[in-house]
């Protein structure tokens, strides 16, 4: 486009530079050729008058000087002629050996002999071969009068008319274009004069005969068309005219025309189009060289602008698709090559793996951030090593993994095993677990959204059990769908006063009350009733537990304080503490808030944490129970025996209690190993200076085996069901 207009301006630029010069050109030309028909008339009239002068025509050396000076005029004047009226040669300079001639006889003269009879001025004749002289001649004729007018003879000029020798040879004008002179006979247009100096000219047929239609006068026509002028407005404009034509050869040809009014010769000068295309095919060299140089440097910049740009947007995309972390994609890049577009095929039978590694956050908060990050750029290395190209590894964040697993012979049992391998990073070796979800493409759903929701819920699964996978099943699917029921449900139970208590009677050795537990019940409308063991964990997990347990502490304490002042009598209170809620950083200043609200003997109050507590934050939870202790709160460790933590923590906590977890009890009869494990754990308890209780002593048989390895206190069926308050009232009268 561009390259395009460069060109047409240059090419116009350039028609109008040769346009000017072809102008210029035929200025000079026709000044030169005006000059010489002005001098030659001049001089013919001068000789003429002189020949017929009877005293000089009489002297012949008188007339070989007029003749010299004549054809010294011009080198290309090769004679010199004197003719009556009636056409007869009757004097001339070159030797015609005798031989008479006449003007009116010679076709090619007969015309223009008889013009310059009648004109005042000098008459250019035809170009003709001129037998006597054995050469083509342009004649050039004046006619001469006498006093009264009459034309009493004619003087002419022959000029050799070839290529090498003809009017202009006598100038200095290098002339490097074509010269045309046409006359326009009665006969036709004729060529006079053509400088042609490309090459031979076939005379006879250029100048023998007329001009073929279409070539001289298609000049003439075309400058007439051009400039909207009549033929006699241009013969009389005394103007120069451009044209743009064609030669006889169909050549392409510029040039200018200009018509000599007064020696009625057409003259025109032109240049062959090549010669301007040639100029203008190195300019356009030139040019498309420039042009190309250009395009080149704008395609490296543009090129390298594009580089940069896609490289910038690529390393934009990485970045937004992948963790900067691991490298791997994350969850944008899921969303933009599985669920968006189908870049990556899931096939069918993959497994979408959900992992999460088990207590990351210990790895992190013990051996800081840097180091728990470098665990994860290990594992990441190790999952894609693991896993080909076919399957997908991603991060989803923290320490949860995503797979989909395309390789059929990879299974989820391999995945713990690659995690399970030891790390080390900075000297230090450690070691992890995870939890795997697994759901199957297309078997559990069709899209990856769900897929990956169901692997997430058989993650929670295996959670309960830790470094270990569940694949997908409806039930859990189910499970999962009353879940979120029970979560919404319970987001208004306290207010809609569906929560409330009940107590478990705790029975000493001796068959006396020792105290109770207070256990939470929910009863829902829609769900009917709903079993702690299913909505604690709910509540835990949403944080509702915080609510739920402040309301649960402050209720059993109001409620007990009411059976103390009813029976006249107190007894110990069990309240169940989660350990989000002993982990809450208000927790112990709650407590106390409630306990002051209901006017509650502290000391009559126990606390029942799980064995689960995280060990891992002995540094927080060891002050924390020290202070709960220097409250006169008791602790009771529950659920004794379930957990893994080591017995020798429990030197280092301030416990009042053990809780031997009913499992244990419900063995206890036919398990030699649950027996001694019982047995030891009393024998602890005993060692360490704590109560231990039995929960869930359903049978007399337990009660006596329990008494027999000397546990202190009793809970369960084989007392009592967990009571509502009033049950419990009568219950604590009947003891
Ligand atoms: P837990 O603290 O171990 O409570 C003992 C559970 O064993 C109670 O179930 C109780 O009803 C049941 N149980 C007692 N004796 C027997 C028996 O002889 N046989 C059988 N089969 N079961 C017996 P419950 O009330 O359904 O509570 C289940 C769990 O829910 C509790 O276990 C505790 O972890 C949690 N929980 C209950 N109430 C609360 C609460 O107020 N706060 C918190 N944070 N958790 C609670
Ligand atoms: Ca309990
Ligand atoms: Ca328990």
């Amino acid at each position: 486009m561009v390259f395009g207009a460069f060109t047409y301006i240059k090419y116009t630029e350039l028609q109008s530079i040769v346009r000017q010069k072809n102008e210029q050109d035929i200025t000079n030309v026709t000044k030169i050729f005006h000059d010489f028909l002005v001098q030659s008339e001049t001089m013919l009239q001068v000789v003429g008058t002189t020949v017929v002068n009877p005293h000089i025509s009489k002297n012949p050396k008188e007339k070989t000087k007029i003749f010299d000076a004549l054809q010294e005029m011009n080198p290309a004047v090769i004679g010199f002629g004197y003719l009556d009226p009636q056409g007869n040669l009757l004097i001339s300079n070159k030797d015609l050996h005798g031989k008479k001639i006449n003007a009116l006889e010679i076709k090619e003269a007969k015309s223009s002999f008889k013009e310059t009879l009648k004109s005042q001025h000098l008459v250019i004749g035809r170009s003709f071969f001129f037998k006597p002289l054995g050469q083509w001649i342009l004649p050039l004729r004046k006619a001469i009068h006498d006093k009264n007018g009459r034309v009493v003879g004619v003087m002419a000029i022959a000029i050799i008319n070839t290529q090498k020798k003809n009017l202009f040879s006598g100038f200095e004008t290098e002339l490097d274009e074509d010269v045309l002179l046409i006359k326009n006979f009665p006969t036709g247009y004729y060529r006079l004069f053509y400088s042609n100096k490309k090459g031979n000219l076939d005379a006879q047929k250029f100048y023998g005969e007329s001009c073929p239609k279409n070539t001289c006068t298609s000049v003439i026509n075309q400058v007439l068309g051009l400039n909207h002028i009549t033929l006699q407005e241009l013969k009389n404009s005394n103007k120069v005219f451009s044209f743009f034509s064609k030669d006889i050869q169909g050549r392409a040809i510029n040039g200018a025309l200009y018509y000599d009014t007064k020696y009625k010769v057409w003259i025109s000068v032109y240049h062959y189009n090549s010669a301007i295309t040639q100029e203008i095919y190195k300019d356009i060299a030139l040019l498309v060289l420039l042009y190309i140089v250009m395009m080149l440097l704008f395609y490296f910049l543009f090129k390298s602008i594009e580089k940069y740009e896609n490289a910038k947007e690529r390393d934009l995309l990485f970045k937004t698709t992948h963790d900067l972390l691991t490298n791997l994609p994350n969850r944008a890049f899921i969303y933009e090559n599985v669920y968006h577009s189908s870049k990556f095929i899931m096939q069918n039978g993959a497994q979408i793996i959900f992992i999460d590694l088990d207590n990351f956050k210990n790895i992190n908060d013990t051996f800081g951030h840097i180091f728990g990050d470098k665990i994860l750029v290990i594992i990441a290395k190790r999952l894609q090593a693991f896993f080909t190209e076919i399957d997908l590894v991603a991060r989803q964040g923290g320490d949860e993994f995503i797979i989909i697993n395309n390789s059929q012979n990879k299974n989820p049992q391999e995945v713990i095993e690659v995690i399970a391998m030891p790390y080390i990073v900075d000297d230090i070796e450690v070691r992890l677990g995870a939890s795997i979800g697994v759901s199957v493409y297309p078997d559990d759903a069709q899209d990856f959204d769900t897929l990956l929701s169901l692997a997430d819920i058989a993650m929670y699964e295996a959670k309960k059990v830790k470094n270990s996978y569940e694949f997908f099943t409806k039930e859990m699917q189910e499970k999962n769908r009353v879940n979120i029921v029970i979560e919404q449900e319970l987001r208004s139970a306290l207010q809609k006063n569906e929560i409330y208590m009940v107590y478990q009677p705790q029975i000493a050795a001796d068959g006396t009350l020792h105290g109770v537990e207070a256990l939470v019940r929910w009863e829902n409308e829609k769900l009917g009733f709903v079993s702690p063991e299913e909505f604690i964990p709910i509540a835990e997990a949403t944080g509702l537990i915080l609510e739920l347990g402040t309301y649960i502490t402050n209720r059993s304490l109001l409620e007990i304080k009411k059976i103390y002042a009813q029976l006249g009598r107190t007894f110990q209170l069990s309240v169940n503490v989660s350990i989000v809620q002993l982990m809450e950083n208000h927790f112990l200043k709650n407590i106390l808030e409630v306990i002051h609200n209901v006017q509650f003997d502290a000391s009559l109050l126990t606390l029942e944490v799980t064995e689960r507590l995280p060990i891992e934050e002995l540094d927080y939870v060891l002050p924390l129970l020290k202070s709960i202790g220097a409250e006169g709160i008791s602790l009771s460790l529950d659920d004794f025996g379930t957990g893994y933590s080591s017995l020798s923590i429990l030197t280092k906590l301030p416990i009042n209690e053990l809780k031997i977890d009913k499992a244990f009890i419900d063995e206890l009869l036919y398990s030699h190993k649950d027996k001694n494990l019982v047995k030891t754990i009393i024998n602890i308890g005993k060692n360490f200076s704590m109560d231990v209780l039995a929960e869930g002593t359903e049978s007399e048989e337990q009660v006596d085996k329990l008494k027999e390895y000397g546990c202190d206190i009793f809970q369960g069926y084989y007392y009592s069901k967990p009571l509502k308050k009033e049950d419990l009232i009568t219950f604590i009268r009947s003891l």
